[in-house]
């Protein structure tokens, strides 16, 4: 099938640099002399038939916002049978061919299976701050939401090393521990504890244990979102129980990670990836995710990013240990 016209939309959580992954996918599309069109609120859009025509115009003066102007939504009617025909249905009347879609991996889930149901070119971007997708070093919105939590922790170090407390704070993650990771290196945290080794060893125990008791008055601990362990919140009530002559506090970062500016590093990653989305469905490939490995666009298959095998850098979880001597 020829491709006239592609679609795009945003879906799952939002992620700084979406807008500057749609203004790439647009304006590469149109000077390539294909039609464009925005779908609203993710795959709600598709099966509420809220599809608008897109121009270059309509991409205008978005590089630098956050969010995303075809904001986004959770779909469960995507996730039946009868919701993806209506969404076909009205994305055939649409006149769309294929689909380029920006999310994290419910939404390449959701992508694959559509793919596969109605043979429907799609292309994925990673949208996502968790970077937690598969065959990519890294994913939109990741590097910005970084930068957000050192700005934050930067700022808590004050109030902790005043009060000689100890600090944990709890970023976003989903399943992994990424952004608690490097947001530990990139803020000279004291430790990060991350899912990805919770079954392998009593962190908060490892944490003590490791000279922590002696050698600082105060400390900023990363931690993980994690529902299984209850997050910071979970960890502060041990420290209670275990070792009381700990000042432990909470601070959850919550959603103020999602938002603001992105860096200059996330709009060229987007603008990169919003390009090669288009490049790919002109090569023909479809049911592929954009990834970016050692600085190189590649072609990550769906099952692959969305597999959550992606491993966390033992060297970095051990450079923590080292720099919090
Ligand atoms: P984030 O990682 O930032 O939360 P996400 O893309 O993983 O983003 P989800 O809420 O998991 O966010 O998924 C977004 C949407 O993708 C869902 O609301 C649903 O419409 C669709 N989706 C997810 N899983 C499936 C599935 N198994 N089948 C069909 N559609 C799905």
């Amino acid at each position: 099938m020829t491709i006239k016209c592609i679609g795009i939309l945003t879906s799952g959580g939002d992620a700084p640099g979406m807008n500057a992954a749609i203004r790439a996918v647009t304006r590469t599309a149109i000077y390539n002399g294909f039609e464009v069109k925005g779908i609203m609120r993710g795959y709600k859009g598709l099966v509420t038939n809220e599809i608008v025509d897109f121009r270059s115009k309509s991409v205008s003066n978005i590089i630098q916002q956050g969010g995303t102007i075809l904001k986004t939504a959770r779909c469960k009617e995507f996730q039946t049978p009868e919701g993806r025909r209506q969404a076909y249905d009205n994305m055939r009347a649409a006149g769309i061919d294929a689909l380029v879609v920006i999310g994290g991996d419910g939404s390449l889930t959701g992508a694959s299976i559509f793919a596969q149901e109605y043979d429907v070119p799609i292309v994925g971007l990673p949208g996502t701050i968790d970077n937690d997708l598969g065959g990519t070093d890294s994913t939109i919105g990741y590097d910005t939401a970084l930068n957000t939590i050192v700005d934050a922790v930067d700022k808590l170090r004050d109030t902790a090393t005043s009060h000689e407390r100890l600090f944990f704070v709890e970023v976003m993650g989903h399943t992994a521990g990424f952004l608690a990771l490097n947001s530990a290196i990139a803020s000279g945290a004291e430790a990060a504890i991350i899912p990805e080794i919770e079954t392998e060893v009593d962190q908060l125990a490892e944490l003590i244990n490791h000279g922590f008791r002696k050698s600082k008055n105060s400390a900023i601990v990363l931690v993980a979102e994690n529902p299984a362990t209850g997050g910071a919140m979970g960890l502060a009530r041990r420290v209670k129980e275990e070792f009381p002559e700990f000042d432990a506090r909470v601070t959850i970062l919550g959603h103020i990670q999602r938002g603001g500016s992105p860096t200059a590093i996330d709009r060229i990653l987007a603008s990169r990836m919003g390009e090669a989305a288009i490049e790919a469905l002109m090569e023909g490939q479809r049911n592929v995710m954009i990834g970016i490995k050692n600085g190189q666009m590649v072609y990550v298959p769906f099952p692959k990013a969305v597999r959550h095998d992606k491993t966390i850098d033992r060297v970095s979880l051990d450079l923590v240990k080292i720099l919090s001597i």
